[in-house]
């Protein structure tokens, strides 16, 4: 039925009526006489002075507000430039109010080409500005909503950033930001706002959108005549009838099957990006502010901010905004969503990097807001561990939500709304916003694509629609907000209501009956070069995260019971500071590699933080330990990692083993001269979680070396490897099994591996993210025919021989080479350091075996992951560069090849080929990217019977974590020999023991299973246990568990199902 009252356009022509409302609103043409002419019907200059901060980047923070109002300003005008690029300009704002606006709206507004932030006189935050070219922007700012006369003289400061929302480029948006831009001030007024100017213009905005999308419908029509009669009754003069038949239009509803949309304000704020770290800082106290200006007008409006480590910014640098923002957390209005401490990387961090992730950042929202989410929020990240959904059972959590498959480039993903199954059969709800986006600015043509594009018809109802200007912060602004105002249910639109994720995930569930399951990971068919990108950020990152699970085993042994003074508080904190460096550093464009060069020395200095806190830790707790030992009760152990030698006769020398298996290992040792360059091999055996006073073990299986035709055979009876000189592996096998040589046919061909493979690199745009199919094409084998430096030998002896090998790569980089096998050990070493120069250049290590499979193996958090190596569909396709951690498989169904790695996280499995990607040399957005020495190791190990029923596992996390050697002064310890924990039963690994974040001196324990089956052990502790129960990742107390006591500890039974992930709270 039509709108009575309405007048339809005098000629039935659409094509000119739908333009003459456009032009009617249109900030460019027409301007003059248009609508838009009308908003602002008078406006007052400000009165302008400025000083500009010393130093770049960073320098506003050893700023205060009080400082920095005392500073000398000087006179300066609208027109004027300001830079560089970082640099931060203070402006001082007088604004003289003429009495004549009395009764008005009055705004404040300001254009300096960038981001800036507006201040009180007295030093409070009220509002980010932002002006990108159009895009993006935010430049009013609500002085009074009815100006009374009285305060005629104002004063506001300005804090401009020389930046812009998305950083800053001269060409694409991911180059190399310029360091010499400037930024010119074009606004900087007072204005009255013309309030019913401003609601015609959304009214006629809106019902435009609605003519047009929806163009040859009925709803259209109707939308553009209304439009047309108002636009007839503005220029008459009647603005009350022409905003009354808007009114009218928007007031009739849809029909009851309409689908909703869950509008939920946010601002994607990277932690790090194309800006630093500390613009982020700045960003958060410009998007929250901005929200908190909405909230006073808008009482519908809900914001949702993620990532725990912005609102402790907030608290940390803006005190004052973060407890106004807190007022409205308990109005439940600004809520704090995800659980997480940042957004992070979702492939490379560890299990138990996840876990803390979620512990660190409910942490904080449960202290400082009283609230705990109850969604994993991950909009943004490039591809998702296939044990999220069974980490996220773990910290107590089953709804997640993220948009970032949308953008995978071969296949599309084929739910919205779907039950996720991770590798040990957790099950969690999954939601992508069918918008693909989490910047909507709630328009009508957005509506409609994420009902239209919405691939759960008649199973779901309700789908998110995240609005707000994200990415670089920002958030919604007064116009999104109107717009939802006159879509919360017009008809023809989809249902736009306000709301929060809570009520999101309650309206899914309802209908989860609905939704179809999808197991294991969720792979993003792009941005697979992040696995690579900025080598060192993985590198450190593995290397904290060992620190600190030894530095947590060792505090918990030197804390048990009581123990050990202040050492767990002071170390809690230490630990806490330094577990918080390396979750930022998981940020998803910093850990992938995807951000700017002046990220990443900041970044690695916070690793370097982290690491030498675990250290500290570490020796605190060893002292401690070897201390109660001593009969004197003093502490008496001069302790110290990595480095072997102390002066005095009598030190003795400690091995530490902090994983659950017995070791033999090789380890190097300062000869008796003392001289800490000169260096002996031994052979020592430590127990389980334990340490031992070394002794030279006799190895049981000696290596041995020898030439044969140019070739090197190393052989120690458990491994059997053929190096030719040009380094490449001509011949592996298990002990002598020559029958079963992972590079030989069984039609007698000659395969090799250790090929070092040199790829043409240039992908679409994505520089840093993205290796694209079509490398494949480029492979080169820098080994195949010569190098540099041959293979010759570097030492042998009956512990360990070593070879040694160079070549040059490319262009002008080089590859040196140490080959390794040590007595005893299953696996070959490869020590490895590359001087890298290359442009748009991939290096990669092939091992092109003899096995026939369709699958290849990869460790995974708290697991590993099967993925086919056959190339039968596109999805198999599209997989052709993967992520995995410790250590790949190629196996037949009793015997295999694993590739063990110390640092690198980029495979990928085809036919009978592993490949293992070693560097990428991107140019954006950092133009030197990985330019410079790398060093890094891989190991091979062949292995007889399946890949779970070999100790890969076991010896990847040895690989990664070698035996501590310390020294002790003057007096042995005794026992010569400690186990605090043991893990009785194959399968269960034993990965973390750290103590309670409540500083309770409780211990927690968590297991995985990790060889995809059911898996029993006894967990003994040797330690003054008082009670178990079992917990969950967030530390809460759950059931009992009945221990039996044993002499000096007790044991427990651990019953865990295929890649079960449990924890355990221990008393004393
Ligand atoms: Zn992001």
């Amino acid at each position: 039925m039509a709108d009575p009252g309405v007048q339809a356009p005098l000629h039935k022509n659409a094509k000119a009526t739908r333009p003459r409302i456009d032009n009617f609103i249109n900030s460019k043409r027409f301007k003059e006489v248009n609508l838009l002419n009308l908003l602002y019907p008078a406006t007052t200059s400000a009165d302008l002075t400025h000083w500009a901060l010393p130093g770049g980047n960073g320098a506003w923070e050893k700023w205060t507000f009080s400082e920095i109002i005392k500073q000398q300003f000087t006179p300066t005008k609208v027109g004027t430039n300001f830079g560089p690029t970082w640099a931060t300009h203070w402006f001082k704002v007088v604004l003289t109010l003429p009495e004549a606006w009395k009764g008005k709206q009055i705004r404040f507004r300001w254009d300096s080409g960038s981001e800036a932030t507006l201040w009180s006189s007295d030093g409070r935050v009220l509002q980010g500005f932002s002006s990108a070219n159009g895009d993006q922007f935010r430049t009013d700012y609500v002085i009074t909503p009815n100006f009374d006369g009285s305060e005629e003289t104002l004063t506001y400061y300005v804090e401009m950033a020389s930046s812009r929302i998305l950083g800053t480029t001269n060409g694409d948006e991911i180059d190399p930001p310029p360091t010499d831009k400037t930024f010119t001030l074009t606004r900087a007024e007072a204005a009255v706002f013309d309030t019913t100017v401003y609601k015609l213009t959304r009214d006629l905005e809106v019902l435009h959108q609605l003519s047009t999308e929806l163009a040859s419908d009925t709803i259209g029509y109707m939308a553009l005549f209304t439009a047309n009669q108002m636009v007839n009754h503005i220029i008459a003069g009647k603005e009350k009838e022409a905003s009354d038949l808007a009114d009218l239009y928007f007031s009739k509803s849809n029909g009851a099957r309409a689908h909703n949309l869950a509008a939920i304000g946010n601002c994607h704020i990277d932690s790090a990006w194309l800006w630093t770290y500390s613009e982020t800082k700045r960003k958060v106290a410009r998007s929250f502010s901005s929200q908190l200006q909405l909230m006073d007008k808008y009482p519908e409006f809900i914001f949702v901010a993620s990532q725990a480590q912005q609102w402790a910014w907030c608290k940390e640098f803006y005190p004052e905004l973060f407890d106004r923002i807190k007022e409205r957390v308990s109005q439940g209005r600004f809520l704090p969503v995800g659980g997480t401490w940042v957004e992070m990387d979702g492939n490379i961090p560890s299990g138990e990097s996840f876990v803390r992730q979620f512990l660190h950042g409910q942490g904080f929202f449960e202290k400082e807001l009283g609230v705990r989410c109850r969604e994993f929020w991950l909009p943004d990240t490039f591809g998702y561990s296939p044990q999220i959904p069974g980490i996220m059972r773990h910290v107590g959590l089953n709804r997640f939500l993220t948009q970032k498959m949308s953008w995978s480039f071969v296949n599309k993903f084929p739910h919205h709304n779907f039950t996720w199954e991770g590798i040990d059969g957790s099950k969690v709800l999954a939601h992508f916003p069918p918008g693909d986006s989490y910047s909507m600015n709630c328009n009508v043509k957005e509506a409609l694509h994420t009902e239209a594009n919405l691939r759960d018809k008649g199973r779901a109802s309700t789908s998110a629609f995240l609005f707000g200007y994200g990415d670089g912060g920002g958030g919604p602004t007064e116009d999104m907000i109107e717009r939802a105002r006159r879509l919360a249910d017009a008809d023809g639109c989809p249902r736009m209501q306000m709301t929060t994720p809570d009520a999101l995930f309650s309206a899914l569930e309802k209908e989860q009956h609905n939704f179809a399951v999808w197991r294991g990971e969720l792979y993003l068919e792009l941005h697979n070069g992040t696995y690579t990108s900025q080598a060192a950020m993985k590198r450190l990152c593995r290397e904290a995260e060992f620190a600190l699970r030894d530095a947590e085993f060792l505090l918990c042994m030197a804390s048990a019971g009581g123990k050990g003074g202040d050492l767990l508080i002071r170390s809690l904190v230490e630990l806490d500071a330094a577990w918080k460096k390396v979750m930022l550093n998981q940020f998803h464009d910093v850990l992938p590699g995807s951000g700017i060069e002046m990220i990443y020395p900041e970044a690695t200095k916070l690793y370097h933080e982290a690491i030498a806190a675990a250290d500290t830790v570490w020796k605190s707790s060893a002292i401690t330990v070897l201390g109660d030992k001593s009969t004197s009760g003093r502490s008496l152990w001069d302790a110290s990692i990595g480095s072997f030698f102390r002066s005095g006769d009598a030190s003795q020398l400690l091995a530490f083993n902090t994983l659950q298996w017995p070791r033999r290992d090789v380890v190097t040792v300062p000869t008796s001269e003392g001289d800490p360059k000169d260096l002996n091999y031994a052979l020592v055996a430590v127990p389980a979680f334990g340490f031992a006073v070394m002794e030279a073990a006799a190895p049981t299986n000696p290596v041995t070396l020898s030439e044969v035709n140019g070739s090197y055979i190393l052989s120690n009876g458990l491994v059997r490897a053929v190096i030719s000189s040009l380094g490449q592996l001509t011949s592996l096998a298990v002990g002598e099994d020559v029958d079963r040589d992972v590079f030989m046919t069984s039609d007698g061909q000659q395969l090799t591996g250790n090929r070092i493979l040199l790829y043409d690199d240039q992908p679409l745009y994505w520089d840093a993210w993205d290796v694209m199919d079509y490398h494949l094409e480029t492979e080169t084998c820098i080994n195949d025919a010569t190098v540099s430096t041959p293979v010759s030998i570097k030492e042998h002896t009956a512990l360990r021989c070593t070879l040694s090998w160079g070549c040059s790569v490319g262009r002008s980089s080089s590859l040196l080479q140490e080959i390794s096998l040590s007595a005893d050990s299953p696996y070959v070493a490869f020590k490895t350091s590359v001087n890298w120069t290359e442009n748009r250049k991939l290096l990669k290590l092939g091992f092109n075996t003899s096995l026939k499979t369709t699958f290849a193996t990869y460790d995974t958090q708290f697991g590993s992951l099967a993925r086919p190596t056959v190339v039968n569909t596109s999805w198999d396709s599209a997989r052709y560069e993967v992520c995995g951690h410790k250590y790949a498989d190629l196996s037949e169904s009793d015997w295999g090849l694993a590739v063990l790695n110390d640092s690198k996280y980029g495979w990928s499995g085809r036919d009978s080929t592993l490949t293992l990607t070693l560097l990428k040399s991107p140019k954006a957005p950092d133009a030197n990217c990985d330019m410079g020495e790398h060093s890094f190791a891989y190991a091979v190990m062949p292995h007889a019977g399946p890949l779970f029923s070999s100790d890969v596992v076991q010896r990847s996390y040895e690989f990664n974590n070698p035996l501590k050697i310390m020294t002790a002064n003057n007096v042995a310890p005794s026992p010569a020999s400690m186990s605090w924990c043991a893990v009785v039963g194959a399968g269960v690994v034993l990965h973390t023991v750290k103590p309670a974040q409540d500083g309770s001196g409780d211990v927690i324990l968590r297991v995985y299973e990790s060889r995809g089956t059911r898996s029993n052990a006894q967990l003994q502790l040797m330690l003054p246990v008082k009670g178990v129960v079992e917990c969950n990742g967030m530390e809460d107390p759950g059931k009992v568990v009945d221990f039996v006591a044993k002499v000096g500890g007790v044991s427990f039974l651990v019953k865990l199902t295929a890649y079960d992930i449990r924890a355990f709270r221990i008393s004393f």
